[in-house]
Order: structure tokens, then C-alpha cells, then sequence
């Protein structure tokens, strides 16, 4: 994939440091943390799954060498991006995944979460780039956005990214629910094997590249990229830091793929709250870049995960302490 996310996103960061003494050898005390990730066919759920990996393979209780930090980690698979951040204002999950947009609007209240604005949601670092995918249907004869009028749409469930993200689409385009002939509400994981059914004609889904879903969808029943580049998207991407315009070059990730596509995206990026404690954040942080080697062979998406840019791009909420702490120790910052 060519580079897409090439535009500077503005990094926040809170002006003192509010964290007290942490020791570089945090005490061995049980702590749980839970990470909410997306729907088990996407690329959340392995980004979650490979932070606890990292955490789990420097717990050293009970080994002489490693660290104590005592951080027993799970990701189970979520509704996506605003189900996370809503669980994580509730106190419910201490990290999540999201996508940088709604990231942006969790935290200044705007869009989806005016009057919610959650001050205290906290970037810790962005990941891989997310294209905002529309697919549609072998033989739906949809070529452009426009050819959705009198279809069936899977606007996807409540909660996702891709959700809010289609709202946002569909308030600038002048779409209405009503202009489909029918909106469904499936998740990722249920959307691809409806779509290759016949049963839903579109589906969105904003995901890393590649994915297995996307590319059961194109490789296994022939469905095909519609492109998102008119002067809206255009006048989207120039209004708001946390969109960049995406491509998705034919035949390189889907063989079956058979031209460009083009369309804009966010960044999927990991966060929590201000809540919790600078020592967990920072030995999850630690984690993750020390061993940043092995965290990129989990998946494609990560191949050129770059410790520089993931502590800046996609990032609009303060970073939290405990990152901050850890960035500043190896001089990223
Ligand atoms: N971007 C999607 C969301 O926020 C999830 C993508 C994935 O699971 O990889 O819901």
C-alpha cells in the first residue's frame, strides 16, 4: 500500500506531568486490565491481543529475570471504536482501540458525543491506518456512492467506527436512511457472508489493510471497491486533521481486486483514561515498544508501525502520563 496517512495530525499534550513517584520496577501487585478491540474478523482484535501478548511475555512472577509488573491482560471482541470509548468513560474496560475520528470527537464533544465530551479519555499511541471501505455486491450494479439510492445498505451496528463514521458520509452527502431501500445494522463480522449471499448489497467497514473479511468479500464472491473521492470527501479531508485520503492499490492486497481504490480514512489508535493509573499505562506502553519487533510480525497492517509517528499521528487527546513517561525516557519527546 502506498503511504497514505502523509499529513502532520496535531499532537495535544497536557502541560504538567500529574503523576507521582513511579518506580521503573513497578511493585508486583494482581492488577486486570481489559482492552476493547472490534468485531473478531477485523484488525482491533488483534492489535488488543498482541498488547497483552507483550505484557504477558514480560511478566517475570514467579521467574527470576523480567518484570513484576503483575498485569493479567484480556481484548475481548467489542461493538468497535465508540462502544470502547464509552466503556472505558464507564470505568467498564481500561483500554480500548479507536479510530482517531472518534477519538477527536469523544474527547471535545462534538459530533456523536456532543454534549458526552469525555475529558478525561487519554491517547496512549495510534497504530495502523484505516480506509473507510464501501463494497458493494457482484451484479448490485453500484459503481458510485449515488447508486445506493433503492438498495439494502448495512450501515453497520451501533457502537462501531464504521457506523459513525457512514453517519458523518451520508449528513454531507444529503442521504437519508430513507433513500436505501433498506438499512441493516449487522456487524462486521456477520456483514461479509451477507453480503456474498446476496441478502445485503453494500457494506462499510472501516479496517487495516489487508483483512481477511475484505478480502473474503472481493477473493471469494467477487464484490468490488467503490470509490470515495468526490469534492465531499475532498472538503471532509480538508476540514478535519484525523482524515487523510487513502488508496488501495488493485491486485497487491486482493488478487481479485481489479482497479485503484480511492478513499479517505483515520487512524486506528489506542487509548484510555486519565483514570487510570500512570504505572499500568506505562508498563502497557513499555511492552508494546520494547518488544515492537515481535508486536509487528502479528499482523500485516503493522509492518511499518513507527515508534515516532505512533506517539503523534491520529493522536488528539492528551497523551496520558504514563506514556508520556516512557516516551520521554527513550527521547521521543
Ligand atoms: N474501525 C472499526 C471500528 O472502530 C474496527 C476495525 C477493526 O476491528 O479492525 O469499529
Amino acid at each position: 500500500m502506498k503511504k497514505i496517512f502523509s499529513i502532520g495530525i496535531p499532537l495535544v499534550v497536557s502541560g504538567a506531568l500529574l503523576f507521582g513517584t513511579l518506580n521503573s520496577q513497578a511493585e508486583a501487585k494482581n492488577r486486570f486490565i481489559s482492552i476493547g478491540t472490534g468485531g473478531p474478523t477485523g484488525v482491533y482484535f488483534v492489535v488488543g491481543n498482541a498488547v497483552c501478548r507483550m505484557i504477558h511475555r514480560e511478566a517475570a512472577e514467579g521467574r527470576k529475570k523480567g518484570r513484576k509488573h503483575g498485569i493479567r491482560c484480556s481484548a475481548p471482541s467489542t461493538g468497535g471504536s465508540n462502544y470502547n470509548i464509552g466503556q472505558i468513560k464507564e470505568g467498564e474496560l481500561q483500554f480500548g482501540v479507536a479510530q482517531s475520528d472518534w477519538q477527536h470527537h469523544a474527547y471535545n464533544g462534538s459530533s456523536k458525543w456532543k454534549g458526552k465530551k469525555y475529558n478525561k479519555l487519554r491517547a496512549v499511541f495510534s497504530v495502523h491506518p484505516e480506509p473507510f471501505q464501501l463494497i458493494a455486491r457482484k451484479g448490485s450494479g453500484i459503481k458510485s456512492w449515488n447508486d445506493l439510492k433503492g438498495k439494502v445498505v448495512n450501515i453497520g451496528n451501533p457502537g462501531s467506527g464504521q457506523r459513525g463514521t457512514m453517519e458523518i458520509l451520508m449528513k454531507k452527502k444529503g442521504t437519508k436512511l430513507s433513500d436505501f431501500k433498506q438499512a441493516t445494522e449487522l456487524t462486521s463480522s456477520e456483514q461479509v457472508g451477507a453480503l456474498c449471499d446476496g441478502k445485503v448489497d453494500a457494506i462499510a467497514y472501516t479496517v487495516g489493510v489487508p483483512n481477511g473479511a475484505i478480502g473474503q468479500a472481493i477473493d471469494g464472491c467477487g464484490a468490488h471497491f467503490v470509490n470515495l473521492d468526490s469534492s465531499v470527501e475532498k472538503g471532509l479531508v480538508n476540514a478535519n486533521p484525523f482524515y487523510a485520503f487513502a488508496n488501495i492499490p488493485a491486485g497487491v492486497f486482493y488478487k481479485g481486486q481489479k482497479s485503484d481504490a480511492t478513499t479517505f480514512g483515520v487512524m486506528a489508535t489506542f487509548v484510555s483514561s486519565a483514570d487510570v493509573d500512570a504505572k499500568t499505562v506505562y508498563e502497557v506502553v513499555r511492552a508494546v515498544f520494547e518488544n515492537l519487533g515481535s508486536f509487528k510480525k502479528l499482523h500485516p497492517a503493522f509492518k511499518n508501525l513507527d515508534p515516532k509517528k505512533m506517539i503523534k499521528n491520529g493522536l488528539s487527546a492528551p497523551l496520558h502520563a504514563g506514556a508520556i513517561k516512557y516516551y520521554k525516557e527513550k527521547g521521543w519527546m
